[in-house]
């Protein structure tokens, strides 16, 4: 009979575990809105972005945010019992990682969470677009049918005959405002019409890219870590081709991401000076001259690089998007009539204190996030 109360016991002990394993669950509450986010819902996070079984990528706390649809994060504090820790963003958010559902590691310290309190920023003038409304532009533009989404924008549908994008890499929102303050763009700062826009998380040229050519974002596209190249859902290229047009893409040395279908012209660095963005230009130039395709981008990507390995506004910075903004200019000059000009980056940049980089991007911040379209018919 004793070993019977025993076994009941033992068995009411393990009953009681099992429901205080529910508040081993993570709260996070963003601008007052609380969450539960358990197991499951990490291990489905985790899954999405640790896609190559070769590699093991660290999972950064901002995977989980960016599920709820946040863009900008300020500031967070770290609920342990009565302990309160607050961080800014800006500060931790690339060394914070998500290691299991209430453990994180922020800055090499790790953490047994309570709750998670979040206070966003950004700007709702951001909020309006986003760089997945450029392939519905281009459909609307050019009349071919793709997705079901529509861009937002009012182009009249078909009414375009050539649609050019002007592919800005590293030159967001915010080094967009600093070089038109200091009388860097002339000739961009009065191309058409601005409209500032999110790009998606996170902001690299990668996953920025996947979402330009899908219109969709990067939780619906499959390419929600760097490192992925291919789609598996329609992109705007085989929308084009599938209508008996034609797209070509001017790249430099390489292409960050695949692009089946397109005619791609891989520019390089021909003439040794450090940038492929007068190789990219001069190859642009030749294939409007030649008869220019229906869809073409053009990608340039010295403004990016100069942000990486100088900083962003640094005098090398400032040389690259003169130089850039000439190349523009001129390019838009040769266009014919009857053209979208669709200008835009993939995201921002922020400066950083480092041995061998001044710049990098990838963090929900809003100079890495906050992109713009500028849109101008010929
Ligand atoms: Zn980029
Ligand atoms: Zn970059």
């Amino acid at each position: 009979m004793k070993r019977f109360i025993n076994i009941v016991l033992i068995l009411t002990f393990a009953g009681l575990c099992a429901c205080s394993k529910a508040s081993s669950d993570l709260i996070v509450s963003i601008d007052g809105q609380e969450n539960n986010i358990t197991k499951t819902d990490y291990q489905k996070i985790e899954e999405m972005v640790n896609v190559d079984d070769e590699k093991d990528y660290d999972l950064l706390l901002e995977y989980l945010f960016y599920q709820y649809d946040v863009k900008v994060v300020e500031e967070m504090d770290i609920l342990q019992g009565d302990t309160k820790t607050t961080f800014q963003w800006k500060d931790i958010a690339d060394s914070t990682f998500w290691r299991n559902v209430s453990s994180l590691e922020v800055d090499d310290e790790e953490y047994l969470v309570d709750k998670i309190i979040l206070r966003t920023g950004g700007d709702a003038k951001f909020e309006k677009h986003s760089i997945t409304d450029i392939a519905a532009l281009t459909s609307e533009a050019l009349s071919i049918p793709f997705g079901e989404k529509e861009s937002g924008f009012s182009i009249p549908s078909g009414s375009m005959e050539h649609v050019v994008w002007i592919f800005l890499d590293g030159f967001g929102y915010e080094g967009y405002q600093t070089a038109e303050e200091e009388g860097f763009i002339p000739n961009l700062s009065i191309i058409g019409e601005l409209y500032p826009a999110y790009t998606i998380y996170p902001p690299k040229t990668s996953t920025s890219t996947a979402a330009l050519l899908s219109g969709l974002d990067s939780r619906e596209n499959g390419v929600w870590a760097p490192g992925i190249r291919d789609l598996t859902v329609p992109s705007i290229i085989d929308a084009v081709v599938d209508s008996g047009k034609h797209m070509t893409i001017v790249e430099g040395s390489s292409t960050p991401f695949n692009y089946p279908n397109a005619e791609i012209i891989l520019s390089g660095d021909r003439n040794g000076d450090g940038s492929t963005d007068d190789n990219v230009f001069e190859n642009a130039q030749k294939a409007i001259a030649e008869g220019i395709p229906d869809l073409i981008m053009i990608h340039f990507h010295g403004i990016d690089d100069a942000g990486h390995t100088y900083g962003p506004y640094s005098l090398e910075w400032n040389e690259k998007v003169s130089e850039v903004d000439r190349m523009v200019g001129q390019l838009i000059e040769q266009l014919p009539e009857k053209t979208l000009i669709v200008l835009f980056p993939d995201h921002g940049m922020h400066s950083i204190v480092g041995d061998s980089s001044l710049g990098t991007h990838g963090n929900l911040r809003l100079d890495d996030m906050g992109i713009y379209i500028i849109l101008y018919q010929k």
